[in-house]
Parts: structure tokens; C-alpha cells; sequence
């Protein structure tokens, strides 16, 4: 890329090149930024003049700036397995301009009105990406889900097995049909962690430094289980649902039935899922632990086809970081170690270097990673470079490659699965609102569900 300078310009920004994700593909564009804001495209050569002008070189992709929907913060409380500060500084580097916060691993969880308004004030100042709040539902709060909707939250999580927290209980499914039929009433949308609660309860216990007993202790039928528990309560009473990190593919065909069916549910699966598999996790490495757990090969690759059928909806990290301690590296046991993988800062470059072996369109990996968990969370303005949208965007150089060093990424505790990774795609640049996002100013603003 490169800069040009013009103090007499209609517009803040105008960026140009030959290669620009626009709605109708990608396209030779200018884009022009006032306010923040797309206000116009057009046809590279029209010569759009901005106060500032930026050009494409040949192998950069301008493309929308990512949503990423699932990203465990914990700041306050838990703030030494992650913060605000490092979590937003790891998404931008990594082309992520949203990330909305999930309700648990922070103390205290969000799960009432109170404890959103401490984490928003924990947040501000120290925000470098845009940043959203997902509400908790756990037992005996129904009553706080409407006055949470009320404050601006995007849904709320639920669990149906033990949480990993204590302070965040999880629900038993009549108790998840109650909440979805509350919800109902104000349109609002039940995120669920499908694993069942009592088939994990007979599964064999995880012990030791071994994956493949770690992977028997969390068995594909306890998140069919529960994801088909989610299916039917979600029918009965109307109301939306979006399951997390699908790494079963058994389940794909009953939720496919039940899109068809016309069941109002959105379904995300995860980096991890898409590109690790069983076979190939080293006993001890407990980097690689999540539940549900990282499956079989085969299991992969069902995966990807759920998503190119539009069974899988989206794709987001599920970052779920702890300290070290907490991985218990020493003895790399799956029964001892937290459950989490952090990936925030990678998630475009590990999609794209399986995508483009697939033969799959940069195109299709940013519609799952931006335009489509935008829409689901129903978070404005976002997703897409467009006219009247935020000037969120990153300039990506698809071709370009990279080895992923744990200690250069930025989020707070080094480790991931990833270490040592080849890559290809390089986030060259982030903009948020039209300004450069580098992790240097808290530029970033906390956001609310319908601009409220
Ligand atoms: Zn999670």
C-alpha cells in the first residue's frame, strides 16, 4: 500500500485498488470514508479524493473487518487469563474489528444489569476494537434476561453441563425451554454450549496426559444429545437459538432437518475444529484442550462440508485463554488442564491457509467470519463494506505467509495450538470507523445491540 497526503478532499479516507470485497464480490473500487462511515464506491479510476488516500498494491485484499462472536475476556476477576486491553489488541492485529464478549470467566459473570454495567465500566478506555456483551442465563435469573436485553446485551449464553466456573451454573433443559420462551417475547437469541450433562456423567473419565481418553471422556452422543434437547425446545416455543462451537458432525443432518423445518437456528463452529484433528495431538499437549473437544479427521472434514452446504453457519474463536498454570504444562494432564484454546489473533490466516487448499474463495471465508456472525448477533452496521456501514476493514495479503510465533501474538498468555504454524494471509492493516487500529489508542467503542 501506499499513502498519499490532500488537505482540500470531500472525504477522510479513500482507499483504492484493483481487489476490494465489496457485496457484489471482489471488485476494482474506491471506498470513501467521512465520519467513520462508507459513504461512497465506485469504480476504481473515478478518482474519489480524500485527505488522506490509500492504495492497494497487487496483492492486497481489501476486505471487511471480521466479527468475531465468541471471545471469553474475563476482565474483571480472572484479568490474569485475559483482559480487554490484550484481547482487543490481539483482534485487531489479527483483522477482527468486533468482538462481543461472552458472560462468563469474568468476575462477576453477566447475569445481571449491575454486574454488565461493572464490565462496561471495567472496558471502557481499554477498549481497541469495537466491543459487545453477551448476557449469562443461568438458574433463577429469567427475570434479569429482559432488563439485560433492555441494557443493550446482543443474547445470552447458556450452559447444559457444568460451566468450568462455578458462579456461572448451568441450566437443565426445562429450565433452558422456560428462558427461550422469555426471550421469546422481546426477539432476543439463546446461545447454548450443547454437551449433555448426564451422558458426559457416564462417559469415561479423562485422566492422564493421553488425548485419545480425554477425547472418549467427551463423546460426540452428549453434544447430539443436547443439541437435539436444543433443537426441540427451540421449536416448541418459537424463539431463536444458535448453537456454539459444533464439532460434532453427527449432529449436522438434524439441525439441517430442522432448518428445513423452519426452526429459527443459526449454528458456529470454530478454527480449531476446522483445521486440527485427533489423530495428530500430541499426548500432553494440553494447548489443544476445549470442549467439546477437537474430533477425528473424518469428523473435519464433515465439517467443512456442513459449512459449504450452509448447515454450519459461521465461524468464529471460541478464545478461551487461561494462565499457564491453569494448563497444567508440567504434566500435561487433559483431566487437570483448562479447557480453551486461543487462537484470536490467527483465526482469518487458519481458515484461509485450509480454505484456499479447498478451493474455497476468500469471498466465502469472509462472509463466514464477518457478514454472517454480524448478522446473527444482529450487531449494525458491520459485516460487509458497503455504503452507510462502518469503515471496518483490514487489508489482507492472501498470498503472503507467515510461521506463527507464540510470543508475538498479543493476547495475554503465551500459548496456543498453533505454535509454530505456516500460514498463508497476512493482515497487513486493521481500520476501525476509518481509523487505523494498531493497538496504540483505545480507539475502540463498547457497542449495543441495535445502536442503542
Ligand atoms: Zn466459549
Amino acid at each position: 500500500m501506499s499513502e498519499e497526503q490532500n488537505t482540500a478532499a470531500a472525504f477522510d479516507l479513500v482507499i483504492r485498488g484493483q481487489r476490494v470485497l465489496t457485496s457484489a464480490g471482489i471488485a476494482p473500487r474506491e471506498v470513501a470514508v467521512k465520519d467513520g462511515r462508507v459513504v461512497a464506491m465506485e469504480p476504481l479510476g473515478n478518482g474519489l479524493v480524500g485527505a488522506e488516500t490509500i492504495e492497494l498494491a497487487d496483492d492486497e485484499t481489501l476486505i471487511p473487518g471480521l466479527v468475531d462472536t465468541h471471545v471469553h475476556i474475563n476482565e474483571p476477576g480472572r484479568t490474569d487469563w485475559e483482559g480487554f486491553a490484550s484481547a482487543t489488541r490481539a483482534a485487531a492485529a489479527g483483522g477482527v474489528t468486533t468482538v462481543i464478549d461472552m458472560p462468563l470467566n469474568s468476575i462477576p459473570p453477566t447475569t445481571n444489569v449491575e454486574n454488565l454495567a461493572l464490565k462496561r465500566s471495567v472496558a471502557e478506555n481499554q477498549a481497541f476494537v469495537d466491543v459487545g456483551f453477551w448476557g449469562g442465563a443461568i438458574p433463577g435469573n429469567t427475570g434479569d434476561l429482559r432488563p439485560l436485553h433492555d441494557a443493550g446485551v446482543f443474547g445470552f449464553k447458556s450452559f447444559l453441563l457444568h460451566s468450568g466456573v462455578d458462579e456461572f451454573p448451568h441450566l437443565e433443559a426445562e429450565e433452558l425451554e422456560t428462558d427461550l420462551a422469555e426471550l421469546r417475547k422481546f426477539d432476543s437469541l439463546m446461545l447454548v454450549h450443547a454437551e449433555d450433562s448426564h451422558a458426559i456423567d457416564r462417559a469415561p473419565h479423562a485422566e492422564g496426559d493421553i488425548y485419545a481418553k480425554f477425547l472418549a471422556s467427551r463423546p460426540r452422543g452428549a453434544e447430539n444429545k443436547a443439541i437435539a434437547e436444543v433443537i426441540e425446545r427451540t421449536r416448541w416455543t418459537g424463539a431463536r437459538a444458535h448453537i456454539l462451537h459444533l464439532s460434532s458432525s453427527d449432529a449436522l443432518p438434524m439441525i439441517a432437518s430442522a432448518k428445513r423445518d423452519g426452526v429459527n437456528l443459526t449454528v458456529e463452529t470454530c478454527p480449531h475444529y476446522l483445521t486440527l484433528n485427533a489423530e495428530e495431538i500430541p499426548n500432553g499437549a494440553t494447548a489443544y484442550k476445549c470442549c467439546p473437544p477437537i474430533r477425528e479427521a473424518s469428523n473435519r472434514e464433515l465439517l467443512w462440508k456442513g459449512l459449504e452446504e450452509g448447515t454450519i453457519d459461521c465461524i468464529v474463536s471460541d478464545h478461551s485463554p487461561s494462565t499457564l498454570d491453569l494448563k497444567d504444562l508440567e504434566n500435561g494432564d487433559f483431566a487437570v488442564a483448562w479447557g480453551g484454546v486461543s487462537s484470536l489473533q490467527l483465526g482469518l490466516s487458519l481458515i484461509w491457509t485450509e480454505a484456499r487448499h479447498r478451493g474455497i474463495p476468500l469471498e466465502k471465508v469472509v462472509s463466514w467470519m464477518s457478514t454472517r456472525p454480524a448478522e446473527i448477533a444482529r450487531v449494525p452496521n458491520k459485516g460487509l463494506i458497503a455504503v452507510g456501514y462502518d469503515a471496518d476493514f483490514s487489508i489482507f495479503a492472501a498470498d503472503d505467509a507467515f510461521v506463527v510465533d507464540v510470543k508475538k501474538l498479543r493476547h495475554k498468555n503465551p500459548i496456543t495450538p498453533y505454535d509454530g504454524r505456516a500460514l498463508s494471509g497476512v493482515v497487513r492493516k486493521t481500520y476501525l470507523r476509518g481509523q487505523v487500529a494498531d493497538g496504540t489508542q483505545p480507539i475502540g467503542k463498547l457497542i449495543r445491540r441495535g445502536g442503542i
